[in-house]
């Protein structure tokens, strides 16, 4: 139920810029059955003693909602920069071309909680690398990234080496 779920991921060549394949889980979203096996098996990834689920906007906010939903479990929002309020942190990481900035709503992490991280790709890692580093800075402990697809080569799993990293489908 799974394979056949992830088998619905699309691939689109040259989005959003030359030379870059992007993996469109939209059909994925779109369909019950595959929506609710691809959040079964990121529910399964959790250590159980994760407190609170960290989501990357904006496609790990719809994961992380339902796997908090399954898991009675709430979700902080990794946002883009101008979005909040108010903010605990910010960071600035490398693209390949430029740079992007993350932030941390104010008041959502508590201190010494432990927190798991879902987002849909991870490719070269910066993303959940930052998300990570801005959930140290206010003293929460990274149970674990899941994320529904891993791109090999690119050196994401080795941005985290301090993290245990779960994929369900390297590709
Ligand atoms: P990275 O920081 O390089 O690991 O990129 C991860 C973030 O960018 C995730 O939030 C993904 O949604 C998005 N992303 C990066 N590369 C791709 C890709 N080839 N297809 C779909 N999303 C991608």
């Amino acid at each position: 139920r799974l394979d056949t779920a992830l088998d619905l991921i699309a691939e689109v060549p040259d989005f959003p810029e030359p030379g870059v394949l992007f993996r469109d889980l939209t059909p994925v979203f779109g369909d019950a059955a595959a929506f609710a096996a691809v959040v079964d098996a990121l529910a399964g990834t959790l250590d159980p003693t994760t407190e609170l689920l960290a989501a990357i906007e904006a496609r790990g906010f719809l994961l992380a909602a339902a796997v908090g939903y399954a898991r009675g479990l709430g979700v902080t929002l990794i946002r883009k920069p101008g979005k909040l309020p108010s903010v605990d942190g910010r960071i600035d990481y490398a693209l390949e071309y430029g740079t992007a900035t993350l932030e941390l709503p104010a008041g959502t992490v508590p201190a010494g909680s432990r927190v798991a991280v879902i987002d849909d790709v991870l490719a070269t890692g910066g993303t959940a690398a930052a998300t990570c580093a801005l959930l140290g800075e206010v003293g929460a402990e990274v149970t674990g990234v899941s994320v529904v697809l891993e791109l090999a080569g690119l050196g994401g799993r080795e941005r985290l080496p301090a993290v245990r990293v779960h994929a369900l489908r390297v590709r």
